[in-house]
């Protein structure tokens, strides 16, 4: 037998597949904003979660290819603070893909999504300490907005530098709430290296990151203290790849968290 948790009278059950095990619980989408970077979701959950930021949700949906159910993870981008049933998820479309091209195009507001979570230990919290030094690049970025937010929201000035890399302006991940909060939080500090647009003043670099870089944004400033915790999140290769340039400047394995992206 199917289960539905229908969540409101105009709900849409569209996108849901059969679930005996009832694993799943259904979500109703109560916001949508398409941008070009990716599409916000909002989601209104039956109950209000135990969440921790930087955590992920997988969203599963029914689809017309065998086998008719496909399941994909999508980090929150929203603070956990206040708790609340509503989360944000930002979707990037994977062209090609089976899940995101709907999540990003087709999914309205209404629609009942089938989700399961939290999952993920790339989380922070004010007992984990700081400083921090964040490096996302591309969906990776939505996690450690989440734990931005956080921090925002608890009013817990913990020293925090994000170094963001994306292609240009245009997909960088949540590009205006990141600047609108670094020019209010003293403690908060963000960077951006632009891989495929030389000329963007808005970023401090243009290129991939590289030694250098992570060694000028974290270990060199003068005034900013260098971080005690790092969190890198994006694609596989990324990930790989900072973790061992962070290594070569001498940082210990112990204090980077890390999560692939695809
Ligand atoms: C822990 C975790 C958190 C994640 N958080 C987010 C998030 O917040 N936002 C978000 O948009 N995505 C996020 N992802 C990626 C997401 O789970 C999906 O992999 C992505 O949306 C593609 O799914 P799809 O079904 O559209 O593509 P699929 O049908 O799985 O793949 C289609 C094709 O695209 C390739 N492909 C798959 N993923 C990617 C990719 N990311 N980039 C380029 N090519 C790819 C595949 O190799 C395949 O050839 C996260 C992944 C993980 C593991």
């Amino acid at each position: 037998m199917t289960t539905r948790t229908v969540v409101s009278g105009t709900a849409n059950d569209r996108w849901l597949a059969a679930d005996r095990a009832r694993m799943w619980e259904d979500a109703e989408v109560v916001g949508v904003e398409r941008r070009a970077a990716a599409a916000l979701l909002r989601l209104r959950l039956v109950e209000v979660p135990d969440l921790l930021p930087g955590q992920y949700y997988l969203v599963r949906l029914a689809v017309d290819a065998p086998p008719g159910v496909v399941e994909q993870a999508y980090s929150l981008c929203s603070s956990p603070y206040p708790r609340s049933t509503e989360v944000e998820i930002a979707v990037r479309e994977v062209p090609g893909g089976r899940v995101s091209p709907l999540l990003a195009r087709q999914v309205e507001v209404g629609d009942l999504l089938q989700v399961r979570g939290p999952f993920g230990f790339l989380t922070w919290t004010e007992h984990d300490g700081g400083p921090l030094g964040l490096v996302g690049a591309g969906t990776g970025v939505a996690p450690l907005v989440s734990i931005v937010r956080y921090a925002s929201a608890r009013r817990l000035a913990v020293p925090m530098t994000l170094l963001c890399s994306s292609r240009d302006r245009m997909t960088a991940l949540l590009v205006d709430e990141l600047e609108a909060l670094a020019r209010v939080l003293p403690w908060f500090k963000l960077v951006h290296t632009y891989t495929r647009n030389a000329h963007d003043p808005s970023a401090r670099y243009r290129r991939r990151i590289d030694a250098d870089m992570l060694a000028e944004v974290f270990e060199t400033q003068e005034h900013t203290p260098r971080p005690t915790l790092y969190y890198v999140a994006g694609p596989g290769d990324m990930v790989i790849a900072t973790r061992s340039m962070l290594g070569s400047l001498g940082v210990v394995d112990d204090v980077i968290y890390s999560e692939d992206h695809a």
